[in-house]
């Protein structure tokens, strides 16, 4: 019998073996498969993977490429346009088709169009098959077929059309190519550490396991113990109370279908209990379904009138921020979580970015840009979304006019400054009282708790009252909505 054509599975954003349907098709029937992993920055243009994605991205690959080779097909990596190295390895191999996971970023989704292109003028074809979200975007409509803009009514539909499949299993084995082209070499990509410039992610290996066996351990671990208290353990920085997932999905080492039903299996006496969790997987949804019908999310605000919003970019407040020295100890450890982590509880990520641009008026796109090169788990659609819904531009936004407090936040969600005392270290002497509020300690608890405001610890960089009042004047300047 004659050998089947074979198959080239293009890995992107779902580096995993188990629920891949890419995969699986590519390996039906037993017919030869190449799996393939392009670095194609230029396409991606601004929007390539940030400093903090590539250290991910490295270790990842490696996880990827022991997972495959140990199923009998070892992962190719190259570099360069896709839409030429693609076409290239299909003809080299005489691959009948290419199957990928489909991606939905505006660059990603034009990239995919010249790729089909150039593989059809060979006759061949790219298949594109769901594998990073639970529902197609444009398969969730409103009653009137419209895309939703809100995110309750989104997360109702999507719910209305059932449970979602259940993940495919991991292929056994993989037949590979007799002679597969050669590839380039892990370190020889762009990835991570970058030539002459400081380790800056060595703590990022204390805390992650980029690969599918990471994620699908990381899961375990949420679903041993915090699972169950996540309706309020999310909101707590000082604990391990979500399931820091989001690089892992990010990268689809895991996929949101595994996820579902993994913790819908969890908690089989009680499913309302994995309502608050389900609901923040449908939020990325919602990003997702976002970004795809609203393509110029990421650089435009999606509310017109906020195009006009007098932000007043300054590069020493911005850089303040960043460096996680404004003043504001829960943001500042925030900022400083993210820069040592790659990554920042959610609360808290809502809580700095408010501060940025409400309180330093500097614009949400140097924000998510910091975020994009800072973060692991850097998605271009939760991530823009999630800063539009800070800045007040997004379709379904906080109102601007609800301004977070940054000193009642730190005291309401890290009531005993567990969080910034781990990331603050300058402030860890301080009784719980003032943690949160330094400038208002008196001047002998400061002493006693070696604290030098303005020397050591920065002094706020804006008054709250104040930096509040300027946001709330420059919303009243803004053009009514429409
Ligand atoms: P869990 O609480 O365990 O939630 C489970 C999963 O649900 C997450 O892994 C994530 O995939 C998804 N999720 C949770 N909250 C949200 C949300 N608000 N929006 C969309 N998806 C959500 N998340 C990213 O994955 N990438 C980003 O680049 C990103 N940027 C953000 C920027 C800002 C300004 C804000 C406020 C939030 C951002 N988020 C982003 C959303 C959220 O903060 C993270 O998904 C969450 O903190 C990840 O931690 P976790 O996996 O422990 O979450």
């Amino acid at each position: 019998m004659a050998m089947p054509r074979p198959a080239l599975a293009w890995f992107r954003q779902d580096l995993r073996l188990a629920d891949n349907p890419a995969l699986r098709a590519a390996a039906e029937g037993g017919r030869p498969v190449l799996p393939v992993f392009v670095l194609d920055d230029a396409a991606a243009g601004p929007w390539a993977a940030g400093g903090a994605a590539r250290w991910w991205l490295k270790s990842s690959l490696a996880a990827l490429g022991r997972d495959l080779a140990a199923r009998g097909a070892p992962l190719l990596l190259a570099r360069g346009r896709a839409e030429i190295v693609i076409p290239a390895l299909a003809e080299a191999t005489g691959a009948a088709e290419v199957l990928a996971g489909r991606l939905y970023e505006p660059w990603a989704r034009e990239r995919d169009r010249r790729v089909a292109e150039a593989l059809g003028a060979a006759g061949r074809d790219l298949r594109l098959l769901t594998s990073t979200l639970l529902r197609e975007p444009e398969t969730v409509r409103s009653g009137t077929g419209r895309p939703y803009a809100v995110y309750s009514p989104f997360a109702k539909s999507v719910i209305g059309m059932g449970e979602p499949e259940a993940p495919l299993p991991a292929p056994d084995r993989l037949r590979p190519l007799a002679t597969p082209p050669p590839g380039e070499a892990l370190d020889s990509l762009p990835l991570y550490p970058v030539p002459g410039e400081p380790d800056w992610a060595r703590d990022f290996g204390t805390l992650w396991q980029p690969g599918e066996d990471g994620a699908t351990a990381r899961l375990g671990r949420f679903l041993a113990g915090p699972v169950t208290g996540y309706a309020n353990g999310r909101n707590d920085p000082g604990t391990e109370g979500t399931s820091g997932l989001s690089p892992h999905l990010r990268w689809g080492e895991i996929s949101p279908r595994q996820v579902w039903h993994a913790v819908r299996g969890a908690l089989p006496k009680d499913p309302e209990l994995a309502k608050p969790f389900l609901g923040e997987i449908l939020w990325r949804e919602f990003s997702y379904h976002l970004l795809f019908h609203r393509p110029e999310m990421p650089d435009r605000a999606l509310r017109d009138r906020f195009a006009a919003f007098p932000f007043q970019p300054d590069a020493a407040l911005l850089q303040a921020w960043q460096r996680g020295r404004t003043g504001y100890p829960i943001v500042d450890a925030g900022m400083r979580q993210l820069w040592r982590f790659g990554w920042m509880h959610n609360r808290v990520r809502m809580i700095a970015a408010s501060f940025l641009v409400k309180h330093l008026l500097q614009p949400w796109q140097a924000g998510s840009a910091w975020f994009w090169d800072t973060l692991v788990d850097a998605d271009l659609a939760s991530n823009s979304a999630s800063w539009q819904w800070i800045a007040g531009s997004g379709t379904d936004a906080a109102p601007y006019f609800r301004v977070f407090n940054p000193v009642l936040q730190g005291e309401k969600f890290d009531p005993e400054g567990r969080y910034v005392r781990r990331f603050v270290p300058e402030l860890a002497r301080l009784p719980d009282r003032w943690i949160h509020r330094p400038w208002e300690a008196p001047a002998a608890v400061l002493a006693g708790a070696g604290v030098a405001l303005g020397r050591g610890y920065p002094r706020p960089a804006i008054d709250h009252a104040a930096g509040r009042d300027r946001a709330l004047a420059a919303l009243r300047g803004l053009p009514r909505a429409a």
